[in-house]
C-alpha cells in the first residue's frame, strides 16, 4: 500500500459563471503529488503543469492564489497525457490523501471531460487529512489552511503555499504526525460517482456514526419515499427504531429524524440531499447515538418549527 498525496491547482472561466463549460467548471493546470510508503516515509514526487484547452485566460482569483501565467502552462502538458502518467504512477495500490474534499472530485470530473472515466476505482474512499488533522490535533470539526497545520505542527517552511507540489509535500509532512490508527478510522467517501444501483450502495460504520451513502434518485420526493432511506436503525444494535421524531426538513437541505431503542436510548438520523452531474438527487443518511443534551434540543427544534407551520396556515 502507498499512500498518494495530491494537490492540484485549477482555473474557472475567466467571464463569469454563466459562460462556464457545465461540464467542466474547474479546469486542472497543476497537479503535484507525493507518495508515501505504508510507514509514511516519502519515497517519490510527482510534478506537471497543465496546458489548458477549455480556458484560455486565467480568472483574477486563481490569479491571486497561483504564481502561474497562461505562457508557463503553455508549456505544459495536454491534461489526457499528463493524468495518465499520474495514474500510472500512482499504481494499483493507492491510497489517495488530500486537503479537504474538493481535489478527487475534480480530478475524476477533469477524468470525465476526456472520457478517461473509470480510471480511478469506486467507490472511491481517501483520506481528507484537513478532516485527520481536526480529529487529531482540535475538536474533530473545525476546518484549518494548510498553512495553519504545518505552523501548528512546527514543520519547516522552505517552499511557496498554493504551489500544486509544494502544498502535496506540507500536506504529507502533516499526514506523518497523524496516528495511524486515527488515518485508518476516519476515512472518507468520495461522492462523484454516485452508487449506481441498489446493490452498490455504501454504508460504512465509523466509531461514533454510521453513514449510508444512496444511490442516484429522479427527485427529492423520490428519494423521500424510499422505505430504506426513510428507515431508522439504532447505531449499537442495529435493530430498527421507533421513531419518536419522523424525518422532518431542518432549513430545506437536511432531514433529520429521531428514534427510540429499547437497549441503546434515543438515536438520530440525519439525511444531506446532494445533487450528482447526471441531475439525481442522492442521500447521505448519517445514523448515531444521542446525548439527553441533543434529544432535548431537537424536540425544541421540531417543536418550533411545527408552530410556525400551524401560524402561517393559519394566516398570523
Ligand atoms: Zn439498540
Amino acid at each position: 500500500m502507498h499512500y498518494i498525496v495530491l494537490d492540484l491547482e485549477w482555473n474557472q472561466c475567466p467571464y463569469g459563471k454563466d459562460r462556464e463549460d457545465k461540464r467542466l467548471p474547474f479546469e486542472i493546470i497543476e497537479i503535484g503529488a507525493v507518495k508515501l510508503n505504508a510507514k509514511k516515509e516519502i519515497v517519490d514526487t510527482f510534478h506537471e503543469l497543465i496546458r489548458p484547452v477549455v480556458y484560455r485566460q486565467i480568472h483574477f482569483r486563481t490569479r491571486e492564489i497561483i504564481n502561474l501565467s497562461m505562457r508557463d502552462l503553455d508549456r505544459g502538458r495536454p491534461f489526457p497525457e499528463a493524468a495518465a502518467d499520474f495514474l500510472k504512477w500512482c499504481g494499483p495500490d493507492a491510497c489517495f490523501c488530500i486537503w479537504g474534499t474538493l481535489d478527487l472530485t475534480e480530478l475524476q470530473r477533469n477524468l470525465t471531460y476526456y472520457n478517461m472515466d473509470g480510471a480511478i476505482a469506486s467507490p472511491l474512499l481517501y483520506e481528507d487529512v484537513q478532516k485527520l488533522f481536526a480529529i487529531a490535533y482540535e475538536d474533530r470539526r473545525t476546518r484549518r489552511a494548510l498553512q495553519y497545520a504545518v505552523e501548528f505542527l512546527k514543520i519547516d517552511e522552505d517552499g511557496e503555499f498554493h504551489e500544486a507540489l509544494m502544498d502535496a509535500v506540507y500536506t504529507a509532512r502533516v499526514l506523518q504526525f497523524i496516528p495511524d490508527e486515527v488515518i485508518s478510522g476516519n476515512y472518507s467517501v468520495d461522492y462523484y460517482r454516485t452508487p449506481a444501483g441498489k446493490e452498490d450502495e455504501i454504508r460504512i460504520r465509523y466509531e461514533t456514526y454510521e453513514k449510508y451513502i444512496t444511490r442516484g434518485f429522479p427527485t427529492k420526493e423520490a428519494i423521500m419515499g424510499d422505505k430504506e432511506v426513510r428507515s431508522l436503525r439504532c447505531f449499537a444494535c442495529g435493530r430498527s427504531a421507533k421513531q419518536k421524531i419522523r424525518w422532518f426538513s431542518d432549513y430545506g437541505k437536511n432531514y433529520l429524524a429521531v428514534g427510540w431503542c429499547e437497549e441503546h436510548g434515543f438515536v438520530k438520523g440525519k439525511i444531506r440531499l446532494r445533487k450528482n452531474d447526471r441531475g439525481q438527487v442522492y442521500a447521505v443518511k448519517t445514523t448515531r447515538l444521542m446525548t439527553q443534551e441533543e434529544v432535548d434540543a431537537i424536540f425544541d427544534r421540531h417543536k418550533t418549527l411545527k408552530e410556525r407551520r400551524t401560524k402561517r396556515r393559519h394566516g398570523s
